[in-house]
């Protein structure tokens, strides 16, 4: 269980009627999703969360800036692998900003010395599967299947409302799925069009390990399977770490709303789905005004 000492003081500065006020906002937002960089914002007026800091430094800080959200509110950043599309800026924020990272121990050691020159007091390793405190939120990292040493997602929850955030995963194994399942802003892998994959240039062992268990999502595995799980606590679908090369947007949009239409899939007036773009921030996703 992690204490959070340095939102402590943040909290003594409020007045209580205020502060109940401004927590009750709850945004999300992605600052870039794919194999070019992932970088994921979640927060309220008071603090906030990074997940992944997959891109420079100096991209998060303006993108954060132009979207008027003070760099010191920034509590930690999560961190789910160590491919270079989820640390690339870690290092120099961390250093930077004195932000703390939280990962496991085998994550931790699993990232290149050259990615991590940061202080030891800027590293906070957390269990697998335990609830630990961060900024106002209930955090637990759960393992999914993925071609790095190990990879996490990550449920958040605070109040009643719980983000999953499931980016690199080859299948959705037992393990994941009660998480994935009970988001209700849910940001999923949908990596490839099939088609384009099998049809496309890459080599064969390329091909091979991204269609792999523990490579990535393709557009009907993800749809599939929300499909299957869907629920109307499912407020906000996130498609996100879209390929450049094997997919696009529009493919993906249309794979899962066609799934949706032939499974009899009808959302409601406050379900949306987002396409998470490649390079630059989505509009902000307000879960609770
Ligand atoms: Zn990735
Ligand atoms: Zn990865």
């Amino acid at each position: 269980m992690w204490s959070d000492p340095l939102a402590f003081p943040l909290f003594l500065c409020i007045p209580l009627a205020q502060m109940n006020k401004v927590l009750m906002k709850l945004n999300f937002c992605s600052l870039s999703s794919g194999s070019n960089g992932n970088c994921y914002y979640l927060g309220n007026e008071l603090q906030g969360i990074l997940i992944d800091a997959g891109i420079s430094a100096t991209s998060i800080r303006q993108f954060l800036k132009n979207m008027d959200i003070p760099m010191q509110t920034i509590m930690g950043v999560l961190i789910t692998h160590n491919h270079i599309d989820h640390i690339r800026g870690l290092a120099v924020l961390a250093r930077k900003n004195s932000l703390p990272a939280f990962t496991t121990h085998k994550i931790w050691k699993s990232i290149p010395a050259s990615q991590k020159k940061i202080s030891p007091d800027c590293i906070r390793e957390i269990p697998m599967k335990q609830k630990f405190y961060l900024a106002g939120f209930d955090i637990e990292a759960f393992p999914v299947c993925h071609d790095a040493p190990e990879t996490i997602g990550f449920h958040i929850c605070t109040g009643d409302k719980k983000i999953t955030i499931a980016t690199d995963l080859g299948h959705i194994c037992q393990t994941a799925a009660p998480y994935i399942k009970a988001a209700n802003l849910l940001v999923i892998e949908s990596n490839y069009d099939e088609q384009m994959l099998v049809n496309g240039k890459y080599p064969h062992y390329l091909k091979a390990r991204i269609q792999s268990d523990h490579g990535h999502l393709g557009n009907h595995q993800t749809s599939a399977f929300l499909a299957d799980n869907f629920s109307d606590n499912l407020s906000n679908i996130c498609l996100a770490h879209l390929s450049k090369n094997n997919n696009t947007p529009e493919i993906a949009l249309q794979t899962l709303q066609q799934t949706f239409s032939e499974r009899g899939i009808i959302l409601n007036d406050l379900q949306r789905i987002s396409i998470l773009n490649r390079n630059m921030p989505t509009n902000m996703i307000r879960l609770i005004e």
